[in-house]
């Protein structure tokens, strides 16, 4: 499955926010989408997830527009969404909240979505009884994550998943993504932290200005020196 999204516009009310925004994903690929605050990596995300509305461009899967799906549609044709801020239900149990990204699955699908996310977050099998609310911070991005994976996407969008956790925590994340990545599916990665993100992606893009500034191997752009300069304070 390939994900192709080209000179995207999109922006709230009359602020643009995306100025001819261009990507591309395949499956068994982590890709970064990386850049400041404000640069418009958020609104590419729920522009391809079908939140909200872009003004022009496309967005394809497989070569297929997805101009007019709604999100629940996107979902189920293999596009999983991680949203920014975990939006987990902290009075929930994590399989509660594990069995709520498999909502619209029939019974088996869902069994098998727990069987998969256990398998792939052991961590939250043992935990799988207590309150979303009680788990460290890490956990809860991994349950968030696996809430998504329930639904057994062919490409999962991450956005920001190492906010507001400790170095050691971020990595410990950033490292379940390449896992997933090794599992066949397709990741794309929004994250301020640029220098962890460069370590775990196969390519990146670097966004500013809701457009593509930079793109390559992330080896390459780890190197790059206006990476290091904006990004690395190297
Ligand atoms: P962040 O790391 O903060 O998520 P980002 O690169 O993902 O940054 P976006 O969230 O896409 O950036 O936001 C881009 C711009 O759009 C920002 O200036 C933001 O204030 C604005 N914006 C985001 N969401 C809305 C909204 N719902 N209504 C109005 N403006 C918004």
């Amino acid at each position: 499955m390939k994900l192709t999204v080209s000179d995207l516009t999109a922006g709230y009310a009359k602020a643009q926010v995306l100025f001819g925004m261009s990507l591309e994903l395949s499956q068994g690929e982590l890709v970064a989408v990386l850049g400041a605050n404000g640069a418009g990596k958020t609104t590419t995300l729920r522009a391809i997830s079908g939140l909200i509305r872009p003004w022009g461009g496309e967005i394809r899967l497989n070569g297929q527009s997805l101009a007019g799906l709604s999100a629940a549609r996107r979902a189920a044709l293999g596009l999983g969404h991680v949203p920014e801020g975990r939006q987990l239900f902290p009075l929930m149990s994590v399989e509660e909240n594990l069995l709520l990204g498999a909502a619209f699955l029939a019974w088996e699908r869902r069994q098998e979505g727990l069987e998969f996310t256990y398998a792939l977050f052991p961590r939250l099998s043992e935990r799988r009884g207590q309150l979303a609310g009680t788990l460290s911070g890490g956990e809860q991005q991994m349950l968030a994550i696996g809430r998504a994976l329930m639904g057994r996407p062919r490409i999962l969008m991450v956005d920001e998943p190492s906010l507001g956790l400790s170095p050691k925590l971020a990595e410990e994340v950033l490292a379940t993504l390449a896992r997933i990545k090794a599992e066949g599916m397709g990741v794309l990665l929004v994250e301020q932290n640029v220098a962890l993100s460069l370590e775990v992606a196969d390519r990146a893009y670097v966004v500013e200005h809701g457009k593509v500034v930079l793109a390559g191997p992330a080896q390459e752009l780890a190197q790059d020196e206006r990476v290091q300069k904006a990004y690395l304070a190297l």
